[in-house]
């Protein structure tokens, strides 16, 4: 946007001066000047004008550079992110939610695989849904290197121009979609819940928590594409495999100056994890501030082993002390979406409830009949945790030994 003063229709009234809430204009030799130091091009000198003499322009420097061209960019990308040479489950959750997205725009649904000797994989990508999977494939992909990466998708994105371009939000998808974003001129949406398409604009409506959780924003991308986001891992459902699935491959390679990295890859450490790995757990029992003490969360985890699942705890619970960080879940903590999530006097605030709502089966147990965990629950049990947490675990123990 740009401002301007109109010296043959400005008469020197000084109504714009007045109007102005930030002391940007002054009169000099009965002309208005303003301060583009302080304007913040709010507008709110245009209609006490009465001599038309002050103009808005809404056109950017960057609209200027960059002309939108809309028509030209088709179809939505996934990014697969793969590790050790193995595609990450967060792209086959993308690749479902994608396949939706796709069909709904009426165009190809296309992954994007990086790495060294992929094509099996990329076969995968196939499987699960897409029309077609851009390769590249060179030894400097092997492993996730934030150069080499976000140079590679960028020249991909502006030779095909693809509509919507979508990465999971996980450490690698972080570092590399915010290097892209850049390097393409888009915006780009952190860590949705839920996307979806205005099919008259052919907008992605991105919906994700914002002011701390409290409410939930739709977020829409109008002046530029690709339309970018990120998803977190387990809010979506994985797209379902078929083996007689067809697309094609399209292999691509580049300059050696594409793939080089200022970085040198020295060696990859395992993070050693403390507890069962949470997101990838079928079976989930969390506790909250229901259990009053650290000690109490043994009939937490007496449960989850009678099940074989992981414990996990809300964050009245982590930041108590009563558990580790590791087993938090929720908008500050891990997105779960296990076969069964027990939810043990956890009351299901929003915050809580962004990292479990997809699960498959929700139990609440949860002596207010109002809590809010209920509205999401497939079953609720109104009662005592004390009481009733240590009888399911009997129970279960009891028919599982049959
Ligand atoms: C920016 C931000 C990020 C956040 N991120 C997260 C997050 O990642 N994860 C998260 O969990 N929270 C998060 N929160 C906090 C969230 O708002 C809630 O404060 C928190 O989830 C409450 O935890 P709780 O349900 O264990 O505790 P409470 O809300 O205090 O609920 C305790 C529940 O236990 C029940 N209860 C008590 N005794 C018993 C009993 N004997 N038997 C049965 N039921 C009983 C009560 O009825 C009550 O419903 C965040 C907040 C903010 C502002």
């Amino acid at each position: 946007m740009s401002i301007k003063v109109i010296n043959e229709k400005c008469v020197g009234c000084k109504l714009c001066v007045k109007a102005c809430p930030f002391g940007a204009i002054e009169i000099l030799n009965k002309k208005a000047v303003i301060d583009l130091h302080k304007c913040t091009l709010c507008g709110a000198c245009i209609e006490p004008c009465k001599f038309d003499a002050i103009v808005l322009t809404k056109i950017s420097p960057t609209d200027i550079l960059f002309p939108k061209k809309f028509e030209e960019h088709k179809d939505v990308w996934i990014f697969c992110e793969q590790k050790k040479d193995v595609v990450q489950s967060v792209a086959y959750e993308l690749l479902g939610k994608g396949r939706e997205l796709a069909d709904t725009l009426g165009v190809e649904l296309c992954g994007v695989l990086l790495g060294e000797n992929m094509k099996p994989e990329a076969q995968k990508i196939i499987h699960r849904g897409a029309d077609k999977v851009y390769l590249v494939d060179s030894q400097a992909l092997k492993h996730y290197q934030d150069e080499p990466y976000s140079k590679v998708l960028i020249q991909l994105i502006k030779e095909y121009k693809p509509e919507i371009v979508l990465c999971g939000a996980s450490s690698i998808g972080r570092s590399l979609i915010a290097r892209v974003a850049i390097g393409v001129h888009a915006g780009l949406t952190a860590d949705c819940t839920g996307l979806d398409i205005d099919k008259k604009e052919r907008f992605l409506l991105q919906t994700r928590p914002a002011f701390g959780g409290n409410i939930m924003a739709t977020i829409i991308c109008p002046n530029h594409r690709p339309q970018m986001a990120t998803v977190r891992h387990k809010v979506m459902k994985e797209a379902a495999e078929d083996k007689h699935r067809k697309g094609k491959i399209i292999e691509k390679s580049y300059n050696a100056d594409v793939y080089f990295s200022r970085t040198r890859l020295l060696d990859i450490v395992e993070e050693i994890e403390e507890t069962v790995n949470l997101t990838e757990a079928n079976v989930i029992v969390s506790g909250g501030r229901g259990l009053r003490s650290p000690e109490n969360f043994k009939i937490i985890e007496n449960l989850a082993k009678a099940l074989g699942g992981a414990v996990g705890a809300s964050r009245a619970a982590v930041d108590s002390g009563w558990k580790t960080y590791s087993h938090q879940v929720g908008q500050t903590g891990k997105t779960v979406c296990p076969k069964i999530y027990i939810a043990c006097g956890i009351s299901g605030q929003i915050q809580h409830l962004v990292g479990m709502q997809s699960s498959e089966i929700i139990v609440a147990i949860n002596k207010d009949p109002h809590a809010p965990i209920f509205t999401v629950a497939t079953y609720g049990i109104i009662g005592d945790i004390f009481e009733v947490v240590p009888e399911l675990t009997r129970r279960f123990k009891e028919a599982l030994k049959r």
